[in-house]
């Protein structure tokens, strides 16, 4: 790396274990001392342009003063409190605002600090849910290729089978049922069919709407959400969405769901939030139950009651950010950012597909994915992009952008040139 001063290591790297990382051959990992806007700040001096928001979390940039006064607010008043017995008026503000946000009767609102934990809360609800009306062979649940929905046993087990950890913990996750997406008529079949012959023991049925995420970036219509939704009220099966990464304005609208609306009047039974919540700021996250799996809950018998309670959950602190989030939603243009977004996206990105060893080039709202025909080197590409002065992290064989809506027209280019030059010089040394 010619010219990048070398950052000495703090000592503590070496009580450090990192997500996802062979730590035998890992570069050092950059250090981060601030960040503003879209920028992060690292301890050498230099500046990165964030293009996929923290793992997909700070939507509208860092340091928002609003988020900031809030959590600061509440700081001072009450920053934690048990969540049992015991409630307060961020959390009870904020399960009021998603509740009007959300679609339907989608009304009952679970906190927990993690997705995954999200997700594992859902599951627990659609089991119990049946296990409630006596009808305990419903267990089981229906996943896509290329799904993600978390790092936990409950969701690894729900994340593909090539792409995740199945190979991996074999044996030590619940087997579940997975499915391809019912994009045509013959998988439509398939799919209903399946639902169809396994109905008895289905609990439900998971689905990241419009856009799989960690699993291969992969996009589908409104249609296929819609058809999927038909056939799960057909059958007697819940279904889930989780909304974790498509939440809060990234797929173009507030919840993706919402593009499913005009085709179906089904609303999802269980819906899951993460990621942009607190608006990146703080971990928090949401499983949002319809009145009739809330009412499934509802009996004498203490044991019909949802068994879960994390220790964390409804954090005070991170309910105020979340609303502070909310509050910038509600008087800030983020819709219309999301949308010129995606039209830089489509045009800046579309030349990559000329590029030798380009699979695809798809764009939806603020996600702009480039997807290569092979496997690539990714620590190779990962330091390129940050000396270039950008901040892209892409995984498997996918390059991808996933910028805060805050961000400015020529920052914006500045990404998608760097993934361009990138591409390009990688193709160049190509065999
Ligand atoms: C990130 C993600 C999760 C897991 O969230 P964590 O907070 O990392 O546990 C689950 N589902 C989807 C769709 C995600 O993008």
């Amino acid at each position: 790396m010619p010219n990048v001063p070398q950052w000495q290591a703090p000592s503590g790297l070496a009580n450090i274990w990192l997500p996802y990382t062979q730590m035998q051959t890992a570069p050092t990992p950059l250090t981060v001392v601030g960040s503003a806007g879209c920028r992060l700040k690292l301890a050498d001096g230099r500046e990165l342009i964030d293009g996929i928001s923290s793992w997909w979390t700070a939507c509208h940039g860092y340091s928002h003063p609003h988020i900031r006064a809030a959590v600061e607010q509440q700081l001072a008043a009450l920053p934690h409190v048990m969540f049992a017995g015991l409630v307060h008026e961020p959390a009870l503000r904020l399960a009021q605002r998603l509740a009007a946000l959300l679609p339907g009767d989608l009304e009952r609102v679970f906190f927990t600090e993690s997705g995954s934990v999200a997700v594992e809360v859902a599951l627990k609800m659609a089991i119990q849910y049946w296990r409630n009306r006596g009808q305990a062979a419903k267990k089981r649940i229906v996943y896509f290729r290329h799904a993600y929905h978390g790092d936990t046993f409950a969701t690894m087990a729900l994340c593909d089978p090539e792409e995740g950890m199945h190979a991996l913990f074999a044996g030590s996750m619940p087997d579940q049922l997975m499915a391809e997406l019912p994009s045509n008529e013959s998988l439509r079949r398939a799919f209903d069919l399946l639902l169809a012959t396994h109905r008895e023991r289905l609990a439900a049925v998971i689905i990241e709407p419009l856009v799989q995420g960690a699993g291969g970036m992969k996009m589908h219509d409104a249609a296929t959400l819609a058809f999927i939704a038909e056939s799960c009220r057909r059958h007697g099966v819940l279904l889930i969405a989780d909304e974790i990464m498509t939440g809060f304005g990234r797929s173009g609208r507030m919840f993706a769901w919402e593009e499913a609306a005009g085709l179906t009047d089904i609303v999802p039974d269980i819906v899951c939030l993460s990621k942009a919540l607190t608006g990146g700021t703080l971990p928090l996250a949401a499983t949002v139950a319809r009145r009739h799996v809330f009412e499934g809950f509802l009996s004498d018998d203490p044991a019909a009651a949802l068994m879960h309670g994390p220790t964390y959950m409804a954090n005070a602190l991170a309910c105020a950010a979340a609303n502070a989030s909310l509050d910038i939603f509600e008087c800030e243009p983020r819709l219309q950012q999301v949308a010129a977004i995606e039209a830089q996206l489509r045009t800046e990105l579309e030349s990559c597909r000329a590029l030798p060893g380009v699979a695809d080039v798809r764009v939806k709202g603020a996600i702009g994915v480039v997807e290569l025909a092979g496997a690539i080197d990714l620590q190779a590409l990962r330091g390129r992009f940050s000396e270039l002065g950008v901040w892209l992290r892409p995984f498997a064989n996918v390059v991808y952008l996933m910028p805060p809506f805050v961000i400015a027209p020529g920052e914006l280019g500045i990404l998608t040139a760097a993934v361009r030059t990138v591409l390009a010089e990688r193709t160049l040394k190509a065999p």
